[in-house]
């Protein structure tokens, strides 16, 4: 007797506190359009996870409310395909709140605690003494989302591991004490190191929507230009003549993360590649601007397609919200079926 494969399913989202940035393509966007194309999944699910963002948004329903059509608007401008990938909303899923409540029984309030991506964001929030429970709880409800589909793979950018750990471990503590019945994911990194983590244009660890410090996907072309041209470089890179640092110096890890060898013979060809380009700014001699006018190049390239399409698509926000309703419609059969599975599982199905 053979044993039936486990299917190969996606689950992935973001926070719709704003419109998405070139961090996000880098951390997860990018790898889930490549799968998407690739059909090597039997299923993808794509979730704007309103819900998780209120965790930390509640007095600002608008803003929530606004930005679940700007990043709608961003998934179908990278090239995210509803026939292909289905696109959902969090909070029309009862079965992920049900989910949740039982998984609070799994986990310990001081294994939260430890989790550095909430620690840090609790940080960055300031939230002090005042943490909102909700906020503190939704590692728990981001490991109801991934059950929820049966999820084996989750791309993700660097700051989710965490999150992926204590899923796993749900997964585990609910299998081994009401029988097999959640599958365990595994998140899906991407290969290079800039892309993993991308830092913001000034220069700080993580571009992210709550710092301020982002290339939106929907920036117009003068907005990129301003962004690049203002961008932290070496701070002690002075002089064209100085040698400047590489490290941590985030036009070069945009380069890391976009540029290609087509693009230098494109934009640049009198260096072959980056590892040339690298090694005069370090041995001195080549300015920040000559850097930032080629980044400019290589990112116009990447996003102009995305901006063009992405105004395309806004023309119809009926559309776009028609291909939400669709999408939520179909996960919530899905999320239902699990959870029928984890009710039988827990004994608590009394009435059939
Ligand atoms: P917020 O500040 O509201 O938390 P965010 O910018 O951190 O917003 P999320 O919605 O939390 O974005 O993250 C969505 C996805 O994008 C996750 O997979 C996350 O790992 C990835 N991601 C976010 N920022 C980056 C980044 N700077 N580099 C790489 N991946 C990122
Ligand atoms: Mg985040």
């Amino acid at each position: 007797m053979t044993a039936t494969p486990t299917p190969r399913i996606i689950l992935t989202g973001d926070r719709p506190t704003g419109r998405l940035h070139i961090g996000h393509y880098a951390g997860s966007l990018r790898r889930r359009v490549e799968l998407q194309n690739a059909g090597t999944y039997d299923a993808i699910y794509i979730m704007i996870a309103d819900a998780q963002a209120l965790t930390d948004n509640a007095d600002r329903p608008e803003r929530i409310r606004e930005s679940i059509l700007e990043v709608a608007l961003d998934y179908l401008a990278v090239g995210l395909d509803p026939e292909l990938s289905t696109l959902l909303v969090q909070s029309a899923l009862p079965a992920l709140y049900q989910l949740t409540f039982f998984y609070m029984n799994l986990v310990t309030v001081a294994r939260l605690s430890r989790n550095p991506t909430v620690k840090s964001e609790i940080q960055m929030r300031e939230f002090g003494a005042s943490i909102p429970v909700g906020f503190f709880t939704y590692p728990i409800s981001q490991a109801a989302d991934i059950t929820a589909f049966d999820a084996t793979t989750v791309p993700v950018g660097v700051d989710q591991l965490p999150m992926l750990e204590q899923t796993r471990e749900i997964v585990h503590r609910f299998n081994s004490w009401y029988g097999d019945t959640l599958v365990e994911p595994e998140a899906l990194l991407p290969e290079d190191e800039a892309s993993r983590r991308l830092p913001g244009t000034d220069g700080q660890a993580k571009m992210s929507k709550s710092l301020g410090n982002c290339i939106y996907l929907s920036d117009s072309a003068d907005e990129l230009k301003q962004k690049v041209m203002n961008m932290f470089t070496d701070p002690n890179h002075l002089r064209v003549s100085d040698p400047g640092k590489v490290e941590g110096n985030p036009v070069f890890t945009y380069l890391d993360a976009f540029s290609s060898d087509a693009d230098f013979a494109d934009f640049l060809p009198e260096y072959e590649n980056l590892e040339a380009l690298k090694a005069h700014y370090e041995r001195g001699g080549l300015g920040d601007v000559k850097v930032k006018r080629f980044l400019l190049a290589v990112l116009d390239r990447l996003l102009r397609p995305i901006r063009e399409r992405r105004q395309a698509y806004a023309a119809d926000p009926g559309e776009v919200m028609a291909i939400l309703r669709r999408g939520t419609e179909k996960a919530r059969g899905v999320t239902d079926a699990t959870l029928e599975r984890v009710r039988a599982a827990m004994q608590i199905e009394y009435f059939g």
